[in-house]
């Protein structure tokens, strides 16, 4: 598959398959069926309390572990230098491997440059082969990138058909930032499954709106996360690779935008203390 190469060489499958709100007793399943459609990078976090079935997963699909591409993410609660280190080896442990290909801070708050020190040192060891940051404004990657040894090789961000994010996208990719795509489909809000300006265009190509959206952002070299339990639609998302959209059909998809998160803000202060506040037993 098409990869993205991270500042530091490490190179990312541009389409991963994400495991977030799978029940624990799915998350095994789905990850074989999604090693088994073709997917060789997995999206997980410790906030997601699936990681050890992850693990599983992958040990009973059989693959070789040099062929996939593994991310968690540190939840806020560990988000500071022994943070790091404690939750990592925990991490580690959950899901049966013995480095990480890409680990991030998942949310921009608490100590996180302590965080970035320890997850420095785990990149030196070797155990981690590239370290980034997710729902980082841009202006808070650049200040963790200047005051560090080593710049953050990613951020995962929100990015679908209403929150499109160009600028960022833009400013990411001019500070040698790698970019990846949550919730692609929105997880369906808005009607986005219905769309009917991505319906058109599908139509166009043979092809599905969540087709048409992975392909839209494949093309601006953004990395996609798509999660589905189903095998039919795991296949679907993965076909992306045998057409292209013109720059007619991206000013068509430019309309959609809406300028606004279609799940909540980062700076809303509530937000921050809820999550501030979310601590999560056993990760
Ligand atoms: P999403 O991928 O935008 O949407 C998932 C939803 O779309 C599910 O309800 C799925 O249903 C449905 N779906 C998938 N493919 C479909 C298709 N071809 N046709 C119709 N429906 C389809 O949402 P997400 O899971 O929130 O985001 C993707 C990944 O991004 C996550 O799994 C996680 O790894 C990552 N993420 C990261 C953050 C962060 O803060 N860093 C936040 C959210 C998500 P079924 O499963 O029933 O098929």
């Amino acid at each position: 598959m098409q990869t993205v190469k991270l500042i530091n060489g490490v190179e990312i499958p541009i389409l991963g398959f994400g495991v977030y709100q799978i029940p624990q007793e799915e998350t095994a399943q789905s990850v074989k069926d999604a090693i088994q459609a073709g997917y060789r990078h997995i999206d997980t976090a410790q906030s997601y309390m699936n990681e050890r079935e992850v693990g599983k997963g992958i040990t009973e699909s059989g693959i070789a572990r040099e062929e996939l591409v593994v991310t968690t993410k540190i939840w806020v609660q560990n988000v500071n230098y022994d943070g790091v280190i404690k939750s990592f080896d925990e991490s580690l442990e959950r899901l049966g491997l013995d480095y990480i290909d890409l680990l991030l801070i998942h949310q921009p708050y608490n100590d996180v440059y302590g965080a970035w020190r320890a997850m420095e040192e785990l990149q030196k060891s070797g155990k981690v082969r590239a370290i980034g940051v997710s729902n980082f404004s841009v202006d808070r990657v650049v200040d963790l990138a200047e005051f560090n040894e080593v710049k953050p090789q990613v951020n995962q961000i929100e990015i679908n058909p209403f929150q499109q994010q160009a600028q960022t996208i833009a400013d990411l990719h001019a500070e040698g930032v790698a970019v990846e795509a949550w919730a692609p489909f929105a997880e369906g809000r808005n009607n986005l499954f219905s769309n009917p300006v991505l319906t058109k265009i599908g139509e166009k190509y043979n092809k599905s709106v969540a087709q048409v959206i992975v392909r839209w952002l494949i093309e601006q070299n953004v990395i996609v996360l798509a999660k589905s339990v189903k095998p039919e639609r795991m296949a679907e998302n993965i076909a992306v690779f045998d057409f292209e959209l013109t720059s007619e059909d991206q000013q068509q998809i430019a309309t959609l935008e809406s300028g606004e998160s279609q799940f909540f803000s980062h700076k809303d202060p509530a937000m921050i203390k809820m999550m501030a506040n979310r601590k999560i037993e056993g990760i």
